[in-house]
């Protein structure tokens, strides 16, 4: 304390102290006698000014069992200053024992001969900073026992120079030892050629579009040989301080599922081709039904005929569904291309489905004729399919308008719906095998999830590209398009 005459100085002084927004206090002689508190030292007490002139074990008699008064005693004695960081403080305030964190300091105020006759103790009050952390190391830590009790691989990549780091168990899904180390090129080195360029492209993507990493691939494990398909996710992060941004993420084994499904469609495929047969001849006897009924007149009999071809019809575009499917799975579909007019291939679907379909208007402007190089059965099942759904997916008397139109190079179709739309969320995940949307607007439309996917394998085999745009609850367009014929 500085000692002066000026009473008007040491107004000033009291003032800075009594005003300051960090607790202050100074306790006198050998049993720590507090004899300055500041409004912000007695709320950390929480007491009220009733304690000044106490002793300080008296005063905030809940701390005695704590170390504070021990160490007070200390700089009392040695008069060497004390300073402790994030230290814990329990003190009874509004009546109930609370926690509290503080960073404070004890300095010794010696007399001329060098003895200590007080000592100022001042504080700062970061319980708020301190419970944060906590909070985050306890989530961490949550996470840290969430990805352990998965068997959860983690991984960052640097986006500048993809420097990979990647855990022990991300090493040990690659076939690597978990203290080997591991570099991007490795990583990818494990991956069938087949599936590469997909992966390389996912992760430019996912660092230069920002989107999000979620992909399944096999890979050859690097000591082991062994087949095992992960799913990787990831994720961009901004660049902080001196940091380049990264894609973080995990990698999980999913194999057994990767293996159910395939079982699953070696039974699909099975049985599909048991009840191609069998469906085949019913169709050609329903056919020669149709043509007898036809010759009379029992118009009912006609009808029912029709509508049940109609119905087998269905069945056999899903059974050929499934076949191409497992076909996709063993040897990639099998395309017969020629050169043909991607117009007249439109017209046909459009006027067979609305032969099929009453209740909804299809418009088709009509086109210049179009040269292609294609599969002409597998490109009509893309449009019928991209047909039908526009169907299937809006109510009864809504318009769906098919157009094509020529850029330099391509051809793109466009499908339009006024149906019930697609949420950005699902938009790209509809051409994943399966993938069907769940929601009360789908749950009794019936599917399987594939029509979307086989497109979408079908244009990719066309060098072409497949997508959609949509709002929710408005309509859906779907597009693809295909290179023109080089001339
Ligand atoms: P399926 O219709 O048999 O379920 P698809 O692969 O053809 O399979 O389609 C996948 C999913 O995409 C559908 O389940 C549906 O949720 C959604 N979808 C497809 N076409 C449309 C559309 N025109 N409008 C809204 N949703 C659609």
């Amino acid at each position: 304390m500085v000692v002066t005459d000026s009473f008007d100085i040491y107004e000033i002084y009291r003032a800075l102290v009594e005003q300051s927004p960090g607790p202050i206090a100074l306790y006198v002689g050998s049993n720590m006698k507090i004899a300055v508190a500041n409004d912000a030292m007695l709320m950390a007490y929480g007491k009220d000014r009733s304690v000044i002139g106490k002793p300080f074990s008296k005063a905030v008699p809940e701390l005695n069992n704590q170390p504070f008064f021990g160490i007070l005693q200390e700089v009392y004695k040695n008069g060497i200053p004390y300073f402790m960081e994030a230290s814990q403080a329990d003190v009874i305030v509004d009546g109930r024992l609370q926690t509290f964190y503080f960073n404070f300091d004890y300095k010794p105020l010696k007399d001329k001969d060098g003895k200590v006759w007080g000592i100022i103790n001042t504080a700062t009050n970061i319980t708020q900073y301190v419970l944060h952390k906590k909070s985050v190391e306890q989530t961490e830590e949550m996470l840290r026992l969430a990805v352990d009790s998965a068997s959860m691989g983690t991984w960052f990549l640097d986006a500048l120079s993809r420097e990979l780091t990647s855990s022990g168990r991300t090493r040990e899904l690659f076939g690597f030892y978990g203290k080997d180390s591991l570099t991007l090129e490795a990583a990818m080195g494990q991956i069938p050629g087949s599936h590469r360029q997909q992966v390389i492209a996912a992760i430019d993507e996912a660092i230069t579009k920002d989107m999000k990493y979620d992909i399944e691939y096999p890979v050859t494990g690097y000591h082991d040989q062994q087949l095992r398909w992960l799913r990787v996710t990831g994720k961009l992060y901004e660049a902080e301080e001196g940091k380049s941004p990264f894609l973080a993420g995990t990698v999980l084994d999913v194999t057994a599922r990767k293996q159910d499904e395939l079982r699953k469609n070696d039974f699909i495929s099975m049985v599909s081709h048991e009840l191609k047969t069998p469906l085949t001849s019913l169709i050609a006897y329903l056919q020669m039904l149709l043509e007898n009924a036809k010759k009379g007149d029992d118009s009912f009999t006609i009808h029912a005929l029709e509508k049940s071809n109609l119905q087998l019809e269905r069945m056999r575009t899903l059974i050929k569904g499934f076949l191409n499917i497992s076909r996709l799975d063993n040897s990639g579909i099998h395309l017969i291309k020629k050169d043909f007019d991607l117009y007249n291939l439109v017209l046909e679907a459009v006027e067979e489905t609305r032969l099929l379909v009453t209740d909804h208007k299809i418009i088709f402007e009509s086109c210049n004729p179009i040269k292609v190089h294609g599969d002409p059965d597998k490109l009509r099942s893309v449009i019928s399919n991209l047909l039908s759904n526009a169907v299937k997916y809006s109510q009864k008397g809504k318009t769906i308008e098919v157009k094509c139109e020529t850029a330099a190079t391509s051809i793109q179709i466009s499908i339009k719906d006024e149906g019930i739309g697609i949420h950005p969320r699902d938009a790209k995940r509809l051409f994943e095998r399966y993938y069907r949307i769940e929601s009360d607007k789908t749950q009794n439309i019936s599917g399987l999830g594939i029509g979307l996917y086989l497109s979408a394998e079908i244009i990719q085999r066309h060098d072409g590209k497949i997508w959609v745009e949509s709002t929710s609850g408005k309509g859906s367009t779907f597009y693809f398009s295909l290179p023109l014929l080089k001339h």
